[in-house]
């Protein structure tokens, strides 16, 4: 069946048993995003079993234990019971750092670069992220929202359930809220959770080339105040490296954003090293990319909630030798989640089992980390943890199933797709 035109399924109740391996990732002792040891604890119940009633998790445990259930002995006819055997089951993926609003692939920029030409030398050649920018600011927003969903529903075929999603290739006023309402019309028809992101502040347009400062201003005065009146988006995200957004104006469009109580995440350390310490007062859900950050400031993230998120997906796709430095933040104590960055120019995969290949064999993270980085530590950087990102009686009911015997294999078969199954708030889906 197509992804584009998959239907999908609602059901009253839908029992998943006889898993080979259940991933709960559930812990209630710690508060928090995980770090540290924690990040390899994902809470494996062997031949487990999941219970689903109305789109949250009602019962997690043994097959055996669930068949006890009261409620289903009574009401086992009218529940779609779906045999897991051999299968490993675990929380959807929270894909936390996306850029799906964009029409075309960047196919210049592609072959430009492996003929080894630089950012400059793309650009005139017609590629970059102006050539991005051009067609959704003329692009209708049904067709836009047309792009976002089939990118929605591809990444639910690959075990995904919860994505954030940010605008960032209009930077006008008008085609920033366009991108975040086709965000909006995509998400009402994907039965998936959507977090949407206003990224505004993306790079600086050629038409405020050398006066940046005024474009900021329609950031901060005219975009987050019209996103968060029509609540368009949850956070506000700034791109600050060198080329993009200074590390004050990144704090004046934080300010902003605290002001019309929007929540902030930025992305972070990409192409230079900024010092994360004059944005904590801001309390941002997440750091992302984090290449290059100084050890004073990773002291400084182990002891706080603010997420880094790595997106090596970036780093293989420009054929960099280096990643992120996952072990240096682990050890320390920094929570880490992983994420696609899906967009056109650097990482145009939607794949997480992808990232997560990625992230063992580059960032030398344990398949366990990389699992626990994609649910539980996505959901806390997107802020729904309390919904999100584990097996939890009272939960969203977010599942992935995978065809494969020992979750490790999970990340080891890169580059083909195993997920057999997603359960999206109770919805039951199948590429295959
Ligand atoms: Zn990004």
């Amino acid at each position: 069946m197509s992804t584009a035109k998959r239907r999908f399924q609602p059901t009253t109740g839908v029992l998943l048993v006889n898993a080979g391996e259940l991933l709960t990732l559930h812990r209630s002792d710690k508060p928090g995003p995980r770090r540290g040891p924690d990040l390899k604890n994902l809470g494996i119940v062997k031949d487990g079993a999941v219970l689903c009633v109305g789109g949250k998790i009602v019962c997690v445990g043994t097959t055996k234990d669930a068949l006890r259930d009261r409620w289903l002995k009574r009401n086992r006819g009218r529940v779609m019971e779906i045999d897991c055997v051999g299968k490993v089951v675990l929380p959807g993926f929270v894909d936390s750092h996306t850029h799906p609003v964009f029409v075309s692939p960047r196919l210049v920029d592609f072959e430009k670069r492996i003929e080894g030409a630089s950012y400059e030398q793309i650009a005139v050649a017609g590629g970059g992220i102006r050539s991005s920018l051009e067609a959704v600011r003329k692009t209708a927003k049904n067709a836009l929202a047309a792009k976002v969903f089939t990118a929605l529903a591809e990444m639910a075929d690959h075990g995904t359930t919860t994505v954030e999603a940010k605008s960032g290739y209009g930077l006008t006023v008008e085609s920033e809220l366009k991108s975040l309402e086709a965000i909006r019309a995509a998400a009402s028809r994907w039965p998936g959770t959507v977090v949407a992101t206003l990224l505004g502040a993306h790079v600086v347009p050629k038409e405020f080339e050398g006066c940046s400062q005024k474009y900021v201003e329609i950031v901060c005065t005219e975009m987050i105040p019209r996103v968060a009146r029509r609540k368009l988006a949850q956070f506000v995200d700034v791109f600050c490296d060198k080329g993009a957004f200074t590390p004050e104006e990144t704090a004046q469009i934080f300010a902003a954003a605290e002001r019309h109580g929007l929540s902030v995440r930025a992305h972070m350390g990409q192409l230079s090293q900024t010092f994360l310490e004059p944005f904590l007062r801001f309390s941002p859900a997440s750091f992302d990319h984090m290449d290059h950050v100084n050890d004073d400031d990773i002291q400084k993230l182990a002891t706080r909630d603010t997420v880094a998120t790595l997106v090596p997906g970036a780093n293989y796709f420009l054929g960099l030798k280096e990643y992120p430095k996952a072990r240096r933040l682990i050890d320390a104590g920094v929570p880490l989640a992983l994420a696609t960055d899906y967009n056109p120019g650097t990482s145009p995969t939607i794949s997480m089992p992808m990232a997560m290949s990625l992230a063992c064999t580059h960032m030398k993270m344990s398949p366990a980390e990389a699992v626990t980085a994609a649910t539980i530590n996505g959901a806390w950087s997107l802020q729904v943890a309390d919904r999100k990102g584990s097996i939890a009686a009272g939960k969203d009911a977010d599942l992935a199933v995978f065809d494969v015997k020992d979750y490790r294999e999970i990340a080891y078969w890169f580059g083909s797709n195993r997920c057999v199954m997603t359960v999206l708030n109770g919805v039951v889906t199948s590429g295959n």
